[in-house]
């Protein structure tokens, strides 16, 4: 089944204010001051987007969460226009349990890829679903030496998005590491 057409996804949850979304997004001044400085913008509704969305989406239905029931998906667009999902899977022995991006990056590294030009993590409730530290090390991991862009969605659409080098500053990676 189709998952629904992402709305215009700067009109999310949030509605258009950056304020609104500043405050609710994170207490931390300058965490807001990002924001308004233009992290989030109002970019044109983008089809390439929506089909991320709704990869991750139809994705997100085989999550297997039975213990937080927090279903999590992500989906990782390359340089090659191919688009790659994971799933967060939960084990009884919780440390066990892996996150969704780390799933996408695992088919994508499956395919012979290595660059994420673009990824997409869907959760559901009131909080952004961002991904978490060791995700966004991940993600870091196939930067390719750029700056992907990281798409925060709800279960009707994207609700904002940020640069990877936002969510990890001053990260430490595959270019640091001794020849
Ligand atoms: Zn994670």
């Amino acid at each position: 089944m189709a998952a629904p057409r992402s709305p215009a996804w700067n009109k999310a949850p949030f509605g258009n204010s950056y304020d609104a979304v500043a405050r609710y997004s994170c207490s931390l001044p300058h965490f807001c001051d990002w924001i308004r400085r233009g992290t989030l913008q109002n970019f044109p509704r983008d089809p390439t987007l929506d089909e991320l969305f709704e990869a991750a989406s139809a994705a997100r239905q085989n999550a297997y969460a039975p213990y937080s029931r927090f279903k999590v998906a992500a989906s990782i667009r390359t340089p090659s226009g191919s688009i790659y999902c994971g799933v967060n899977v939960e084990s009884a022995s919780f440390p066990v349990g892996t996150c969704a991006e780390a799933g996408a990056i695992a088919a994508m590294a499956l395919a012979g890829e290595r660059v994420i030009a673009e990824i997409l993590i869907v959760g559901d409730g009131d909080a952004l679903v961002t991904p978490c530290g060791a995700c966004r090390q991940r993600i870091f991991e196939f930067a390719g030496g750029g700056d992907p862009r990281v798409h925060v969605a709800g279960p009707g659409g994207v609700r904002t998005s940020f640069s990877l080098r936002l969510l990890l500053p001053h990260a430490f990676g595959p270019n640091l590491m001794p020849p």
